[in-house]
Order: structure tokens, then C-alpha cells, then sequence
């Protein structure tokens, strides 16, 4: 890399044709003599900017800010831009894209406030931790009349809206970003805006209730955010032909159900069992013989009862009348509080040895006794669904008694599934009442907030299907980013052969070949009875070893290559948690009792197979194999997912988190590196890189420069002007192209027009 190669480092891996990068390095040799400031990397990895006092040779000495002067090899500079281009509101208004170009700019605009940055089509939002001035009545009413045009969330919600309208096609805004960087605020903040200009048949209101009751039961404290959604969302908003909001649609994706029986030291579980036991009224605490959140035992490995600045009992207030909206009647309300209790005591549920083989039974106290009043069921079918197993061998069922991992092992999978059905079937009631009548006409904005990239010193079956979202969800962004960079060329009569750029499509393959892809190989050994984690590491060794994004590892570990970085995989718990079982009895169990349950159970088990499931499924020793595995079933809500938004116009929004510790003010330049090239956002710069990235019209270019023009022309049109410009700076034909309104230039070319012109 030399001074002039202003690209970071990762564009090494986009080809461009041979003879550019040779005429690329050319122009560079007369740029470097301009180029004044430099970026100079610092051995804790940060950039800091420097000026360029001179070069000679290989060296070039450069003065820091607190004024130390430095040697360094002229080649691990990176050119900065002209202090005028300082925190410009898009990305691609840099004449140098380089990272530390990138990270100071949106820097720059952090420290003022100004969260939000274009990267070219896409919105950057960086998580500002704190209150900032930008949202509300007034800041709506001025993006609606345009007379504020700086990026916003609300710009982009505008955007959607004009655009449904205007080429009667429906729009998506797709959120990105780790846990913590905003994306569920910033799904709020669109929310708030097509609220306000589709409202006025009051749905609008039910839809943004819809807000605190999925955070009640699908958000919980973590390490990363006191306030993380642990399920994927979708919300389809409903426009009439009026433009008014008519209804919408949620669908939600696998939901973390381990949560509700373990969590990390310092987590919590989901928020609504500890708003019900801070929130409940006496009368409620009597009927569900309800105790504080200290004493249930799921809810206390993690010593966390409690989230600074968060007012429980408040919180279940809210969501009560927030259910009131959207119709589930009281009720209900109280049925559904019920299963979260039930839930709870079954936490509580404990068990005693019966014989000398080491089986156990539950023991006959309170927890069991409140578990099956609140469920309604005897205590008998409760004692059996916990202590045995019917299996089905051939045409036989056999009995199986339970040991104590085994029993508790039955007593969370119900506990798992009872709160995960009533999960869906809040959604379901949601989605009642929120239905658009049967004649929908209209379009819809559809927003989507789904978990972006993960990599952690370990990771599991979790990680493997978010990251797999991601690999399809970056394809969707690729393809649409070149679709559009081509449609401006072609618009401007530029003759723009395609570029290639890095598809992810190999690494997409390796999840969904068939028959030898992770996710088929996966279903497979969970269809083995024999098979354990580690057969399942082995078979994935002895297949995939061949592609290139797939590494094996040590034992249980095995590797995939992201589009968004390598990931180490540990196969511990795939098996189970793919196979998801829930053995018959529980069934049974969940389709018989007196309360919301069979319902629930029901139509959760609808949404979440493809095929409608009938009767036999529900009936006691129906074939547990028949389930769809958890890789299948996400697999093909993510196929849905894609094909929805295939149709759609999208919108990027990517949540940037610069801190670890959730404070305002903190920006830590690696952290934020790390996202952006994660969530494409330098990817962005690359594709664009890879043409003509930077746009001028032919009046604005003339004005701009045309003073430097040594020869007096400046009353002749502005085009002859521009090229007159060209030809005065030597700029090599190979680096711009004369579009019909534009002039499109390489990087970097206008950062020696206004170096030139900052001198003058
Ligand atoms: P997860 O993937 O864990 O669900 P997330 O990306 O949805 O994370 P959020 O819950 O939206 O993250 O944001 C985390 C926290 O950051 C919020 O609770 C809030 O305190 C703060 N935050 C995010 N965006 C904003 C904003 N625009 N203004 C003020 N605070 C914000
Ligand atoms: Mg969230």
C-alpha cells in the first residue's frame, strides 16, 4: 500500500481491471505532491492525522498535533481530506474513502450530536446512549416538509412513504447492527414517523403499543443491553390508497426460549416475570399465588433481579393498558399472567429419588400443586409428564421412568414451550387485532429489526442461524447497492461495464447446499438417535472440508468464513437445541389442559410449520420426529422473509454501538471499525470505489473551479468549462466520465481540485 493507495486495506480483495490500477497509481504520483494531511496509524491500532512537512524518497516526515514530528515510511499513509470536507453528512462526498477518513467523520458529527451519517444509499446511525434533540412533532413536521435535509431515521421513513406512493411499490426499511447499537430504538423512531403521517384512524396508536408488549416478553437484560430483543421482528405496515395506515402484521423469529430456564451471571430473564411480580395487584398475587421475583429459582442463578433507572412494577402497568389496546381482554390478560406464573413454579418444581435405579418423581408440594391449578390439569397427569416418557418402539409404546437430568431436563422443555407458545400467541392476538380488513389495496412499509452479525469467544447453535440471517440479508444489500449504482450510471449515459464485486453466495451455499451443507447435515444427524455433538462435528469434517469458507477445527470446533469474518463454531447443544424435542406426554399435557395452552399450542405449532399440522401430531405417542427441526423451520421463515422483501424497495438503516459499557460520549475508534466493515458499510465505500464514486453536476463544477482556469472562459457553458478544467489539471481520461448532467470521478480526483483550490 502506498501513500497514494488511499483504499483500506479490505479492497485489495475487489479486481479491478489491470490497466486502471496501473493508471490509478499515475495520477496518484501527482496527487501525493498535494496531498497535505496524512492519517498515520498509531501502535494501538488508531489513526491520528498528521501534516505532511515533506517527502523524500520512502520517508516522510510528519508533525502531530501535540506538535511531536515524526519519520515515517511514506507508504503506510493514508491521505485525509480537506479540513471543508469535515463531517460532511455522506460518506461519499469524502474524496478519500479510506477508513480513518470514515471514523473521523462520523466522529466529528458524534460529538455534535449528529448521529446520523449517509454512506451513499445507506443511513449510518451511531447509538448516542443519552437524549439527543432530534425527534418529536417538530423535527417530524420538518422532514415532512423537507425544509430539514440532514440524514435522519425520519428521512428515511419519508423516503419510504413517497416512494410507495409514487412508484406503487411497497418499501422495506431493514435495521442492522450488533446487540445494543439501536436498532430496535431506530424501528421505533420509523415507526413514530409513519405514525404520524399515515395516522388518523387511531390504528396507528394500536401499532405502536404493539412496542412495549413484545419488549415485555421478548426483551431482556444481557451483558451487551439492559434492553435486548432476544427474537427477530418484522412489522408490515398497511397503507390505503389514501396513504393512511389501515393495519399491520408482526412476524417474530426464534425466539431465545433458553432464557426462560438459564441465564449469564448478571442477565435476566424475560422482563415480564419480574414487572408481573413487582406490578401484580394483591388480588392477581392471591389468584396466581404469586411471591417475589427472589423466590423462583429461574429467575435467580443470575443474581440480577433489577435494571438501573427501570421501574418494574411501572413497566407492568404500561403493558397492561398497552394490551388493553390492543384488544385482549381482560381476560385473557389474566390467563396469560397465569402462564407466567406457571412457568415460574415450574422452576420450582423439584424431584425425589423412587427406587434404587436412581429414577425420580416430582415432590408433591406447593410448586407442583400451583403448577397444575394454574395450567389446569390434575396433579397426576403433572406427576407423570414429569417422572415418565411413552416412547414409541415399532408398533409398541414402552414406558420409560425418568433419572433426575432426565426429569429436569422434561420439566424445562415444558417450561420453554409453555412460554414460548404463549409468546406466539400474543403475537397472533396482536396480529387479530391489528388485521387490515380483507380488501387490502394498499401498499406497506415493512420494518425489519432483526440481530445483526454475532461473533463471541464461543459460539453456539444461536450464532450459527443469526449469522445465517446475515449472510442472506448481506446478499439482499449487495445486490440491491449495485443495482442502484448501476442504474445511475446507465441514467446519466455512462458506460459502466459491471464490476465484479465479493459475492457471500459461496458461504450461502455452505449453509444451504443439499444434500451436504451445514443446515442439511445438521438435520440429519439430529434425525440419528446415536448421534451425539461430536459425530455431528466429524460428518461436518468429513464433507465440507472441500469449500473454501469452511474450516474444521479441533473436536467440537469447527469454522465458517463470514462475509463479515471468520467464526469459530463450538457444536455443543446442536443437536438439541436443533431437534427442539418436545417429548409426547408434554404434548399431550399442553394439549389438554383447561386454560389458554391447547390454543395456543395449536396455532404455534401452525406458524411455525410450513404445513398445517392435524390431529394425530397432538395425540399421546404421535411421532415426535414429525416436528420440523429449529435450522428447517428458520430456514424457511428466512426464504419467506427474502421473497417479502424481494418485492419490496429497501431501505438500509446500520446501528453503530462506539461503546462497550453503554455510555454517551465514548468513541472507540476499533469497535466502530469493526462494525462498519461488518455491516457493509465499507462495503458500500468499496463498490462505490470500484467506479466512479464522486458526483458533480456539470453548473456545480464549473462554479466550483472555474476561477482556477487560467485561459478566461468563464462565461461558456458549464460543460465546456468543466472539461476545460479537466484538461488545465492534467485529470487522465481514464479517471472521470462526462455523464449527461454529472461528471463522475475516480476517488481522490477532486481532492487535488480543491487542495488546489484551498491554496489559491
Ligand atoms: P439488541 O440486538 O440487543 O436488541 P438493539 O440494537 O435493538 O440491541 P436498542 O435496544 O435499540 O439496541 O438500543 C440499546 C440502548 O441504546 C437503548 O435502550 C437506548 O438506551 C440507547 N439508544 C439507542 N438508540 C438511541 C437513540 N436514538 N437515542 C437515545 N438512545 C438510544
Ligand atoms: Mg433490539
Amino acid at each position: 500500500q502506498s501513500l497514494t493507495d488511499d483504499v483500506d486495506s479490505g479492497a485489495a480483495t475487489m479486481p479491478l481491471p489491470q490497466s486502471d490500477e496501473r493508471r490509478w497509481s499515475d495520477t496518484s504520483a501527482y496527487a501525493r505532491k498535494k496531498i497535505l494531511q496524512s492519517w498515520i496509524q498509531l501502535p494501538n491500532g488508531n489513526w491520528e492525522l498528521g501534516k505532511i512537512l515533506s517527502t523524500s524518497g520512502e520517508e516522510s516526515v510528519i508533525s502531530l498535533p501535540e506538535g511531536k514530528v515524526i519519520k515515517v515510511i511514506s507508504e503506510t499513509l493514508v491521505p485525509a481530506n480537506p479540513d471543508i470536507l469535515d463531517g460532511v453528512d455522506d460518506l461519499m462526498q469524502l474524496s478519500y474513502l479510506n477508513e480513518p477518513s470514515v471514523l473521523y467523520n462520523l466522529n466529528y458529527r458524534y460529538n455534535q450530536d449528529m448521529i446520523y451519517t449517509k454512506a451513499g444509499p445507506v443511513l449510518v446511525a451511531v447509538n448516542p446512549f443519552k437524549e439527543v434533540p432530534l425527534y418529536g412533532n417538530r423535527y417530524i413536521e420538518a422532514y415532512r416538509k423537507k425544509s430539514n435535509e440532514s440524514p435522519h431515521v425520519y428521512a428515511i421513513a419519508d423516503t419510504a412513504i413517497r416512494e410507495m406512493i409514487r412508484d406503487e411499490v411497497n418499501q422495506s426499511i431493514i435495521i442492522s447492527g450488533e446487540s445494543g447499537a439501536g436498532k430496535t430504538e431506530t424501528a421505533k423512531i420509523a415507526m413514530q414517523y409513519l405514525a404520524a403521517l399515515g395516522g388518523g384512524s387511531g390504528i396507528e396508536y394500536e401499532i405502536l403499543k404493539t412496542n412495549p408488549i413484545l419488549e415485555a416478553f421478548g426483551n431482556a437484560k444481557t451483558l451487551r443491553n439492559d434492553n435486548s430483543s432476544r427474537f427477530g421482528k418484522l412489522i408490515e405496515i398497511h397503507f390505503s390508497e389514501s396513504g393512511k395506515i389501515s393495519g399491520a402484521q408482526i412476524q417474530t423469529f426464534l425466539l431465545e426460549k433458553s432464557r426462560v430456564v438459564q441465564c449469564a451471571e448478571g442477565e435476566r430473564s424475560y422482563h415480564i416475570f419480574y414487572q408481573l411480580c413487582a406490578g401484580a395487584s394483591p388480588a392477581l398475587r392471591e389468584k396466581l399465588n404469586l411471591t417475589s421475583a427472589h423466590e423462583y429459582k429461574y429467575l435467580g442463578q443470575s443474581n440480577c433481579y433489577s435494571i438501573n433507572g427501570v421501574d418494574d412494577a411501572e413497566r407492568f402497568h404500561t403493558v397492561k393498558e398497552a394490551l388493553d389496546i390492543v384488544h385482549v381482554s381482560k381476560e385473557d390478560q389474566e390467563s396469560v399472567f397465569a402462564m407466567l406464573a406457571a412457568v415460574l413454579w415450574l422452576g420450582n418444581v423439584s424431584f425425589t429419588v423412587i427406587d434404587n435405579e436412581n429414577h425420580v418423581e416430582p415432590v408433591a408440594d406447593e410448586s407442583l400443586s400451583t403448577v397444575a391449578k394454574l395450567i389446569g390439569c390434575n396433579i397426576n397427569e403433572l406427576t407423570l409428564t414429569l417422572s415418565k416418557r411413552n416412547m414409541r418402539v415399532r408398533n409398541d409404546t414402552i414406558v420409560q421412568k425418568l433419572t433426575l437430568p432426565q426429569a429436569i431436563d422434561a420439566r424445562d422443555a415444558l417450561a420453554k414451550s409453555i412460554y414460548s407458545c404463549l409468546f406466539d400467541w400474543l403475537v397472533e392476538q396482536i396480529n387479530k387485532s391489528l388485521a387490515v380488513g380483507k380488501r387490502r389495496t394498499g401498499r406497506s412499509i415493512s420494518i425489519l429489526d432483526i440481530y445483526g452479525f454475532e461473533s463471541f469467544d464461543k459460539n453456539s447453535f444461536e450464532q450459527f442461524c443469526i449469522n445465517y440471517a446475515n449472510e442472506r440479508l448481506q446478499q439482499h444489500f449487495n445486490r440491491h447497492l449495485f443495482k442502484l449504482e448501476q442504474e445511475e450510471y446507465i441514467q446519466d449515459g455512462i458506460d459502466w461495464t459491471r464490476v465484479d464485486f465479493e459475492d457471500n453466495q459461496n458461504c450461502l451455499s455452505l449453509f444451504e447446499k443439499k444434500p451436504l451443507g451445514l443446515l442439511s447435515l445438521l438435520d440429519e444427524e439430529s434425525t440419528f438417535p446415536n448421534g451425539t455433538d461430536l459425530t455431528l462435528a466429524n460428518k461436518l469434517k468429513q464433507h465440507l472440508q472441500s469449500n473454501s469458507c469452511f474450516r474444521g477445527d479441533k473436536g467440537k470446533l469447527f469454522t465458517v468464513v463470514h462475509y463479515a469474518g471468520e467464526v469459530t463454531y463450538e457444536t455443543t447443544g446442536f443437536l438439541e437445541k436443533n431437534r427442539d424435542l418436545l417429548h409426547s406426554d408434554s404434548i399431550q399435557l399442553l394439549s389438554s389442559c383447561s386454560c389458554l395452552l391447547p390454543q395456543a399450542f395449536a396455532s404455534s405449532m401452525l406458524i411455525q410449520s410450513e404445513k398445517p399440522v392435524v390431529g394425530p401430531l397432538y395425540k399421546a405417542g404421535g411421532a415426535d420426529s414429525q416436528r420440523l427441526s429449529v435450522a428447517t423451520k428458520f430456514k424457511s421463515q428466512l426464504f419467506q422473509l427474502m421473497q417479502r422483501l424481494g418485492n419490496t424497495t429497501p431501505h438500509f438503516i446500520r446501528c453503530i454501538k462506539p461503546n462497550n459499557i453503554q455510555s454517551p460520549g465514548v468513541y472507540e475508534q476499533g469497535l466502530v471499525l469493526q462494525q462498519l466493515r461488518c455491516c457493509g458499510v465499507l462495503e458500500v465505500v468499496r463498490i462505490s470505489r470500484s467506479g466512479f464514486p464522486t458526483r458533480m453536476s456539470h453548473q456545480k463544477f464549473s462554479r466550483r473551479y472555474g476561477f482556477l482556469l487560467v485561459e478566461n472562459i468563464a462565461d461558456r457553458d458549464p460543460l465546456s468549462v468543466s472539461v476545460a478544467i479537466l484538461h488545465q489539471f492534467n485529470i487522465l481520461p481514464e479517471m472521470y466520465q462526462v455523464g449527461y448532467t454529472k461528471l463522475f470521478f475516480r476517488t481522490g480526483q477532486i481532492g487535488v481540485l480543491e487542495d488546489t483550490r484551498n491554496r489559491t
